[in-house]
């Protein structure tokens, strides 16, 4: 199949200008200022928020 008409070089650009990929945003984590993700617990020191930690690293079990 075919395209029915040509699509021209300014229109196919104007299409892809929203498709540029957007660097990842991180923020600095307020306990250890490491780079984090917003709204995540740090993969560092695994803090989420004054009240909650989560365990991070090899010590499972
Ligand atoms: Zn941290």
């Amino acid at each position: 199949m075919l395209p029915v008409t040509k699509k021209s070089k300014m229109r196919k650009r104007t299409r892809r200008s929203h498709l540029a990929v957007r660097p990842v945003h991180l923020i600095p984590c307020p306990q250890c200022s490491q780079s984090k993700l917003p709204h995540a617990a740090c993969p560092n020191c695994g803090y989420v928020n004054a009240h909650t930690r989560i365990k991070v690293g090899t010590q499972e079990s």
